[in-house]
């Protein structure tokens, strides 16, 4: 079956043709689909700014910049991966567990077909949508998760759905391994020195911002590597993980944070990484005037669908749901 990928930029240029994500075909399959981009079009999750149901148009767009070929892994995303733009899931917006579930419900139709989901965000609630379906398939999973905030905390206002509650509930509802997850680049004030001590409390390794600094980033993709070592893994790819400098259209923004070159080194250096689905969340465009952080967002996708491609270059056997169906189906 022919591979789905986009039209030639050499043929047809980048700015024309509608925006799907790197201008794939827009199709609802997952027959001969090994990757399916989706738009989580939801913000009733934030607790500051909103407008975050706006990020996946706005990836979209800046995505028909990025090229095939990632020169630095010197892999061909389509030569290995059947990519699709799968569109939006329906959200219900001010309706939060009810969109958790047709996040779920849209998304779990990939997973038990074996494709990957790679999420397009929206707030960083619709992780627990994501992790739904990618545990459905596979079971609990390593949550790999860049991001300035560990969204542990217990409640918001009284309310237990929200972006800074979601990787709690995620431990609670037994959708993730604690001892196989790791949160890296944790800054910012907090509310009390109890907030990310929470978080390990709950199992999970915590990397912050300065402990990154510390160690340096080849070290801290390796300790990535090593805590996930060969368990599935879902990587959450907040974009506030970045400093406001390089990412200022986002909901919840902390200074002293990274560069673009930082993230995506990081990002790089995480090949072989058995990734069954991914996001990049918190891209808020009313505050991306000059479209910056929509585009470093686009970039972080591409690092992933690398990640994919590169793995299978290199002939690592494709994840197996727990429907283990035969290789290669
Ligand atoms: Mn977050
Ligand atoms: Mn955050």
């Amino acid at each position: 079956m022919d591979r789905y990928r986009p039209p030639d930029a050499l043929e047809f240029p980048r700015f024309t043709g509608i925006r799907t994500f790197m201008r794939l075909p827009h199709v609802q399959t997952t027959e001969g689909v090994d990757v399916a981009i989706v738009g989580l079009p939801f913000d009733t999750g934030a607790t500051f700014r909103v407008g975050a149901r706006f990020g996946p148009e706005a990836i979209r767009s800046a995505s028909a910049l990025l090229r095939p070929y990632h020169p630095f892994l010197r892999v061909n995303l389509f030569e290995h991966l059947s990519i699709v733009d799968y569109g939006d899931a329906p959200v219900a917006p001010g309706f939060i567990e009810d969109s958790l579930r047709r996040i779920a419900d849209v998304l779990s139709r990939l997973t038990l077909a074996g494709v990957i989901p790679i999420g397009l965000g929206g707030d960083h609630s619709v992780l627990l949508g994501e992790l739904r379906a990618v545990a459905a398939a596979y079971g609990p999973v390593a949550l790999i998760q860049f991001d300035s905030h560990p969204d542990t905390w217990d409640a918001y206002f009284g309310h237990r759905y929200t972006h800074g509650t979601v990787v709690r509930r995620a431990v609670e509802e037994g959708l993730i391994l604690p001892e196989r997850s790791i949160q890296v680049g944790l800054r910012g004030p907090i509310y009390g020195p109890g907030d990310w001590e929470a978080a390990r409390d709950l199992g999970l390794e915590l990397l912050s911002a300065a402990e990154v600094r510390a160690i340096g980033l080849e070290s801290v993709s390796r300790r990535i590597l090593q805590r996930v070592g060969d368990h599935p893994a879902f990587l959450s790819f907040d974009i506030d993980f970045f400093d406001p400098a390089y990412a200022p259209g986002t909901g919840t923004p902390e200074v002293g944070g990274f560069t673009s070159w930082e993230g995506l080194s990081l990002l790089r250096g995480l090949v072989g990484l058995p990734l069954v689905g991914m996001d990049v969340v918190e891209v808020l465009p009313a505050y991306d005037p000059a479209g910056i952080t929509a585009l470093l967002a686009a970039n972080v996708v591409y690092e992933g669908l690398a990640l994919l491609a590169a793995r299978r270059r290199d002939g690592l056997p494709r994840v197996a749901t727990l429907g283990a169906r035969p290789e290669g189906l």
